[in-house]
């Protein structure tokens, strides 16, 4: 983090404030450990803060310390609105533009009048924060909030349930300490986060070990519809929206999914295409291994980004169309993606 910025931060924390906490869409256990391990922070220096998510986020974090203050802004318009109105600082996590917020974004242009701080792991990030801390090396967004309160002198000062909420984020956002990503100094923040009380087990076993018997077999059905093109050395699964009915799909099922495809040897390129019928689209997520850019390939044809080796997009077109214009865009990158 840049000096000035540091200063300028610890100036705006220096008297106590109603402060709001925004992670992106869909929020994942980096975007929602970030925020509540921020908020965790910000309310012992003697401010008020609030996380007011887009829309909800799975089970499977919902015993995250701070979860039953969330505010889910899909659910609670109206309380949401207020409380952005009142606001006088406002921290943007695990995102890096309005539009990845959804509904959330206009609403925060119109009612919210304080200054943005964004702090954020992804490619290009766009520029409407006083304080941008944006470093696209980062293994998570949870690792910047520790390296942020550190910045700010209180490192010592993280306490068990920011401990707790950063851990989670950590380990989500590096596969559990496996991907690039991870350096040594992701592995000393972990450290002194389990110094400091995260319960590094029990998180594990919260996030990883919390299936539904629905869910495993969804996730069978999945690999079932798995389609290897050895030649381009990538994979691709479809779950259709049938198919997610007919296991009672709830949020955070198809989470990590697409990192199946990974594991076949010799695939360096994975995705998954979820039909949501809701919102008539094809949800993509994309994975890779080594120099192959998801993030330009989501950009390029299907309204996304994210991070080199991680992200997301979405198709307008039905399912079959939307496989046909994926695998014939393939030869264009046989290049990259046999090298
Ligand atoms: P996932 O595939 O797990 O939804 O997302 C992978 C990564 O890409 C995450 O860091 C997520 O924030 C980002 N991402 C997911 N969907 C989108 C999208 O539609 N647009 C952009 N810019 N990033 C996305
Ligand atoms: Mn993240």
């Amino acid at each position: 983090m840049k000096n000035e910025d540091i200063k300028v931060a610890k100036k705006l924390l220096s008297s106590p404030k109603k402060i709001l906490i925004i992670p992106h869409k869909n929020p994942d256990g980096d975007a929602m450990g970030s925020c509540l391990g921020l908020a965790h922070y910000l309310e012992s220096q003697g401010h008020q803060a609030l996380v007011i998510a887009p829309n909800d986020y799975p089970d499977f974090l919902k015993w995250l310390p701070g979860t039953e203050q969330v505010l889910i802004y899909e659910n609670q318009k109206e309380l949401s609105t207020e409380k952005i109105g009142a606001a006088d600082l406002c921290f943007s996590l695990d995102f890096n533009a309005m539009d990845r917020i959804g509904d959330l974004g206009p609403a925060i242009q119109k009612h919210f009048n304080g200054d943005h701080i964004m702090i954020d792991h992804h490619q290009q990030p766009a520029d409407y924060a006083l304080i941008t801390y944006s470093d696209v090396t980062m293994s998570s967004t949870c690792e910047m909030v520790y390296h942020f309160i550190d910045a700010l002198g209180h490192e010592d000062l993280i306490s068990e349930n920011t401990a707790n909420c950063l851990y989670t984020g950590i380990m989500t956002d590096t596969g559990s300490f496996r991907f690039p990503s991870t350096t040594s100094t992701t592995h000393r923040v972990v450290a002194s986060l389990m110094d400091k009380g995260a319960a590094n087990s029990d998180i594990h076993n919260r996030v990883y070990d919390a299936n539904s018997p629905e869910r495993l077999q969804l996730l069978g059905r999945a690999l079932s519809n798995l389609t290897a093109l050895e030649e381009y050395h990538t994979a691709y699964i479809t779950l259709t929206s049938e198919e997610l009915e007919k296991h009672k799909f709830k949020k955070g099922d198809t989470e990590g999914f697409v990192n199946y495809g990974l594991s076949l040897k010799g695939i360096r390129f994975a995705v998954i295409f979820i039909e949501n019928a809701q919102e008539g689209i094809i949800k993509i997520s994309l994975r890779s291994k080594g120099d192959f850019s998801v993030n330009d390939f989501a950009r390029s044809h299907f309204s996304g980004g994210g991070h080199i080796n991680a992200a997301g997009g979405r198709s307008e077109m039905n399912m079959q169309a939307t496989i046909e214009k994926f695998v014939n865009l393939l030869p264009q990158y046989k290049d990259q993606l046999t090298k």
